[in-house]
């Protein structure tokens, strides 16, 4: 019923030459398109030219953040206006390391929410548990607060857009995964949480995707789980062949 979508995060990774060299070598690929929403989510630098290479494929582009005002004195920003403006579709909010690293609030990636959301885009919204965290038991209380906290003010007529990253943060990048079992829980968590703001019909249509060293070999079961829609792929995202493998199999 819901199409996965797979999202590669380049993160801070690449020169503007690899980077077009990806969007050649991944358009070369016979990619299921039709069956999969498949989205490069890219450094701002590269947006044009990502957008430029990819138009008339099946690859949509995103980006990783966007400052949540229209323009004016943020030195150093790019507005979620002049990203939509541009034909940005995805943008990635909240990721773990934009709260950990940049200190990022709820309140302040609620508002990048509600931004995303006017702009017409889709707001990949991450959330998930620290280690410390999971070993107290507290996965589903703080995915439920990281999703209450987001979505303050969302509209349900914008509600079935949402995307959710479930990512774990002792798994991004380690090596580490969620079990399929955790990654299914913690989803199912994640959409009751939804039903409860809005409406099962609603959260029965938000995809959320697991990620935290998700890779071409256990992306699979990752999938079979009922509640699981997609990943969102750091490191092996990176290699246009092993993003390509990964497509293949959602
Ligand atoms: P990873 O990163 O796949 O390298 O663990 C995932 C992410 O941070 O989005």
């Amino acid at each position: 019923m819901r199409k996965n979508i797979l999202c590669a995060n380049w993160k801070m990774n690449k020169t503007y030459s690899e980077a077009q060299d990806y969007f050649k070598e991944l358009l070369s690929m016979d990619l299921p398109g039709s069956q999969v929403d498949i989205v490069v989510a890219v450094p701002d630098l590269f947006a044009k030219m990502a957008l430029d290479e990819s138009e008339g494929s099946d690859i949509k582009i995103g980006v990783q953040n966007a400052y949540p005002k229209e323009s004016g004195s943020f030195t150093g920003e790019t507005s979620v206006s002049a990203l939509a403006d541009l034909g940005i579709e995805y943008v990635i909010v909240g990721h773990s390391e934009r709260r950990e690293i940049f200190n990022e609030s709820d309140a302040f990636i609620n508002e990048k929410v509600l931004a995303v959301f006017e702009q017409g885009m889709t707001p990949i919204l991450c959330v998930g548990e620290s280690l410390e965290q999971k070993e107290k038991g507290e996965t589903k209380k703080v995915v439920n607060e990281q999703i209450e906290k987001g979505l303050t003010g969302v509209q349900a007529e914008d509600i079935s857009q949402l995307v959710v990253g479930y990512e774990p943060v002792w798994a991004i990048g380690t090596g580490k995964t969620a079990s399929d079992e955790e990654a299914q829980q913690a989803a199912a968590a994640i959409r009751e949480k939804i039903a409860e703001l809005y409406s099962q019909e609603l959260a029965d249509e938000v995809r959320i995707q697991y990620g935290g060293s998700a890779n071409p070999e256990n992306i699979g079961s990752f999938l079979a789980q009922t509640n699981v829609d997609g990943g969102l792929i750091g490191g092996a995202g990176l290699e246009a062949a092993s993003f390509a493998q990964m497509i293949k199999v959602a």
